[in-house]
Order: structure tokens, then C-alpha cells, then sequence
């Protein structure tokens, strides 16, 4: 059984222009960033549920993870661990959650895929939303 986006092309150019992550990669909007390199981007939240809780994304639009061809998916999941670890590191957290939400019920707002950097700490608060 093949991906549905297997047979995507990794290199198209795609953003959208009312995609507020979009304007974000662009710099049209300001963000406080975590990370970046020519593929991926990673910036604070802006939600107050979690001290830098951080955002990952592809700086191309792909609404959702099953939208994401697998060579970009693979570059993004490397990306991960050093996302992770300069959140814990700068934030002296002991651990880490990855949470990554896909359509409204799923509860995905912002509709460009993104996954959650949540430090967590001992004793800190509920599971945090996103
Ligand atoms: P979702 O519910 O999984 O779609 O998560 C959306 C995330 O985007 C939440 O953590 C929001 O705090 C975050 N967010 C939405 N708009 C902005 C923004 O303009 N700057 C930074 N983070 C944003």
C-alpha cells in the first residue's frame, strides 16, 4: 500500500499566503525562534499554557501530516530531537511531551502541520492543551 503523499513532490514551493505560520516563515508576522534551517523552522507558542511551549513546523504549507510527502516528514523528525533539546536545555526542563493534532475534532487549529515541544517539569501542572 502506497502513501497518499508518496508520490508528492518534496521540492514544490508551497505557502499560503493566509496561513498565519506561512506569514510567520516569511517574516511578515514576528516570532520568537527556537530553530531554523532551510527546511524546518521552530518557534514559541503563543498560547500561556506552557513556559516555551515551542512549535515545529515545515516551512512549506502542508495542512496535514497525511498531506506531508515522506522525505519532508524525514527531515522534519530529525529535527526533532535537536528542537527538543534546545528547549529542555534553555529551559532547564526534565522531560519533554510531542503532541501533534490533525483536523478540528483532533483539536488542530492552525491548519499547517505543526508539532508541540512541551517542557515539562516535576510536578508541573495537567497535561497541557494545546
Ligand atoms: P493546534 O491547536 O494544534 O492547531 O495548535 C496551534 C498552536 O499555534 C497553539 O499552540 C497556538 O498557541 C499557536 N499559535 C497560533 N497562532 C500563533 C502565532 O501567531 N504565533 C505563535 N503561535 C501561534
Amino acid at each position: 500500500m502506497s502513501h497518499p503523499a508518496a508520490g508528492k513532490d518534496a521540492t514544490a514551493t508551497t505557502s499560503d499566503p493566509a496561513c498565519i505560520f506561512c506569514r510567520i516563515v516569511r517574516g511578515d508576522l514576528p516570532a520568537h525562534k527556537v530553530y531554523e534551517d532551510e527546511h524546518v523552522l521552530a518557534f514559541l507558542g503563543n498560547s500561556s499554557s506552557s513556559t516555551c511551549h515551542t512549535l515545529l513546523i515545515p516551512k512549506k504549507h502542508y495542512r496535514e501530516l497525511r498531506d506531508m510527502p515522506a522525505d519532508s516528514m524525514a527531515v522534519l523528525g530529525a529535527r526533532m530531537p535537536l528542537v527538543a533539546d534546545a528547549v529542555m536545555s534553555g529551559m532547564g526542563a526534565q522531560d519533554f511531551n510531542i503532541l501533534q493534532n490533525n483536523g478540528h475534532i483532533a483539536g488542530q487549529k492552525v491548519l499547517h502541520v505543526h508539532f508541540h515541544v512541551i517542557p515539562r517539569y516535576k510536578n508541573d501542572r495537567h497535561w497541557p492543551r494545546s
